[in-house]
């Protein structure tokens, strides 16, 4: 029989920062409208598919994937006109995070996060014994840029995320400029969401050897199943950084799926642009419900805020098979919710359940349960 954990002794050997934690967890994940976790609301397209699967039953499965990706890090590299050497693919974005912080982050290390934003920053920060801090976005959630700069000239590495999770806004690269100039410490700019934005920061990595911007395929690129991300930063940098990454952490399916999808970029690009039309659309139309307020985004989900309480009406939509994100307990954000853009099907769906439920006031706040943690 297994110990209770109750009476597990060698728990205190994990380290007190882990045990201090939540973890990354959701209670809510399935629904017939699902729209709770930025996802491409418009598939993979099939010649990307079928890209992949030839890739696939043409190469024995027995064998590891290539310990560096070259071939999947030369697309890249023309893709982003970026040096190969200033390049790490990781399996997610969220794994080439951690593979920064662990070159970077522990005891003593000061790391600076605005906030609310992309709960992964803190929960890895944590992890990784470094000092965790944050500022605060403005009330009416503007980047504090003042603050920012104020704060980054005491920290080590400063994470912003451009657009922000899950407030959707954005910052020009002159302001980012600003921040670089402000500290002596390293900066990501995790540009998860940039190509429904239009903005990057990249023209300023030539300038500051100090910025690594983070970025994924799990968005603008479909493949948020297959696990893909990267970063771009100074080549001494991502020098060091890389001896941190674990050998053949991308697997020759995400490397296959990686390449075929810059081989037809035009297609995912061809995507980005119907979902920044569908945003532009859902955000028009949700202005037009009585008592919502939106929060305007460059990203493809939509903050609003509602004069219920979120988490109520969380649970409204979802018991009519409506999934979104309660993101109400992170500071600032009372009685806000984000939704992903969908399709254009998907979207009225959800503004009809949301209409619905507003205009039943739903009553019963006392009778539903408790939302998910803290999961931006
Ligand atoms: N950065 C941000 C801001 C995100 O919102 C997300 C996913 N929700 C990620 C990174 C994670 O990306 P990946 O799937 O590449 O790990």
């Amino acid at each position: 029989m297994m110990t209770p954990i109750s009476k597990n002794s060698f728990l205190e050997k994990i380290k007190p920062s882990v045990r201090a934690l939540t973890p990354y967890a959701l209670k809510h994940v399935d629904a017939t409208v699902k729209l709770d976790m930025n996802e491409n609301p418009l598939d993979t397209p099939q010649p990307i598919k079928d890209a992949v699967i030839e890739r696939l039953c043409s190469r024995r499965w027995t064998r590891y994937p290539e310990l560096v990706p070259q071939v999947l890090l030369k697309k890249l590299s023309k893709f982003s006109a970026w040096p190969v050497e200033g390049l790490i693919v990781g399996n997610g974005s969220n794994e080439v995070l951690k593979t920064i912080l662990l070159a970077v982050a522990g005891p003593g290390v000061r790391v600076l996060v605005s906030q609310p934003s992309f709960s992964v920053y803190q929960h890895l920060v944590k992890i990784s014994g470094a000092e965790y801090r944050e500022v605060l976005l403005t009330p009416d959630l503007g980047f504090d840029v003042k603050a920012i700069c104020r704060e980054t000239r005491n920290a080590d590495l400063t994470i912003v995320c451009v657009p922000n999770n899950p407030t959707g806004n954005t910052l020009e690269p002159d302001v980012i400029r600003d921040i670089l100039r402000s500290t002596s410490g390293l900066v990501i700019i995790d540009e998860a969401y940039h190509e429904f934005s239009g903005t990057t920061a990249f023209e300023l990595l030539k300038d500051f050897p100090n910025l690594i911007l983070l970025r994924t395929f799990s968005k603008a690129m479909a493949m948020a199943g297959l696990r893909i991300g990267y970063l771009i930063g100074d080549p001494a940098i991502v020098a060091e950084l890389a001896k941190t990454k674990l050998p053949y952490n991308l697997n020759f399916v995400s490397i296959a799926a990686a390449e075929a999808g810059l081989d037809h970029i035009h297609l995912l690009q061809a995507n980005v642009r119907r979902i920044i039309n569908l945003r532009m659309a859902l955000e028009a139309r949700l202005k037009e419900v009585m008592g919502v307020e939106t929060f305007h985004s460059g990203a493809n989900f939509i903050l609003f805020r509602t004069p219920l309480p979120a988490p109520v009406l969380f649970e409204s939509l979802y018991a009519q098979s409506v999934l979104i994100r309660d993101v109400s307990k992170a500071p600032l954000l009372d009685r806000c919710l984000r939704v992903t853009v969908g399709t254009e099907e998907e979207n009225a769906l959800f503004v009809a359940a949301l209409e619905k439920s507003l205009r039943q006031g739903v009553t019963k706040h006392t009778t539903w349960g408790e939302p998910d943690p803290h999961i931006l």
